[in-house]
């Protein structure tokens, strides 16, 4: 029998790693290859080509940066960027390294891109879509990253989210916030600790301490929109996914593993109230600023909170 790379948690997807010998990437572009049928230099191809269009919709926002149609986004990418331009001035004020505002310029240009309907990659949602092109953007110049090394960090995110899809969610009108950036943050997290020579144990790790801190995040967009509090919540991902990564490089260990993180992020999600699940009947939706938004779309024609009852 043809030996498999299917998985289905984290402790399978380590299984894997020790079976084969390899790194998770290997075992995601072995498992790709298993179910799709292509081999590898296509996967790779198509992953390039979609690394492409994730570095060109940073690209975009950078050379042309514009505001949303409901005016609610498009100022903050502009704002990074002169920082980033004037690094000298502002190096010393700031607590965040240089590629570390780079990761958050990167996670929020892609936002605001999506914002202003520009081509953006699900990875794994549109919301969500921000953080692993702000963590390859804050670490390819320090790291000196490949297009293959990129191509692979996809591979290992796409593990993690593999993952999370088959145990949980990757929907915030199903989990919350939590399974959409809360995942992609733990993407993040396992990619760029596998590129810096982490070992598989190391990158779930990174993914649990990256994801315990998003558990409970609540989906509660602004007029039901993507932009508020979607856009910036993606450069904290991004930060996460450094935070998570840097402590699990440094031997630092999740307490709870990766797998009961995950159940643990679904049964929140099923606790939580439809108004918190992209319904934009809470939370920060409904806040003064929120209403007076979707007052201003015409979604509703009260200026009180519609949940108060
Ligand atoms: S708040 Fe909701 S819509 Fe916005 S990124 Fe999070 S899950 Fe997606």
């Amino acid at each position: 029998m043809a030996s498999s790379y299917v998985f289905r948690n984290g402790k399978e997807l380590l299984d894997r790693c020790k079976e084969h010998k390899m790194p998770i990437w290997e075992v995601v572009l072995n498992y790709e290859i298993q179910l799709s049928g292509k081999d590898k230099d296509y996967v790779f191809k198509m992953l390039g080509d979609r690394l492409t269009v994730m570095m060109e919709g940073i690209a975009a926002t950078l050379d042309k940066p514009e505001m949303s149609p409901s005016k609610m986004a498009g100022k903050s990418a502009p704002i990074i960027q002169k920082v980033l331009k004037d690094w000298k001035k502002w190096e010393n004020k700031l607590m965040m390294n240089e590629d570390a505002v780079k990761a958050m310029l990167g996670a929020i240009a892609t936002g605001e891109n999506n914002a202003r309907m520009g081509v953006i990659l699900a990875f794994p949602t549109a919301g969500a879509a921000g953080v692993l092109p702000g963590v390859i953007f804050g670490s390819r110049d320090k790291l000196k990253l490949t297009q293959d090394q990129m191509v692979k960090m996809m591979l290992t995110g796409a593990g993690i989210g593999i993952i999370v899809a088959n145990t949980a969610t990757l929907s915030g009108a199903a989990g919350g916030c939590q399974a959409e950036i809360g995942t992609a943050t733990a993407m993040g997290a396992a990619a760029l600790t596998e590129v810096r020579g982490g070992k598989p144990e190391t990158c779930l790790h990174a993914a649990s301490l990256s994801l315990k801190n998003m558990l409970g995040l609540v989906c509660d967009p602004i007029g039901g929109l993507v932009e508020v509090p979607c856009i910036k919540r993606n450069a904290f991902g991004a930060m996460y996914s450094f935070t998570g990564s840097d402590l699990a490089l440094m031997g630092i260990e999740s307490f709870v593993p990766f797998d009961e993180v995950v159940v643990a992020l679904r049964s929140i999600g099923d606790m939580m109230s439809p108004k918190l699940r992209e319904t934009a009947l809470g939370g920060l939706a409904v806040s003064p600023t929120g209403l007076k938004v979707a007052k201003k779309m015409g979604l509703i024609q009260i200026s009180t909170n519609p949940c108060s009852k």
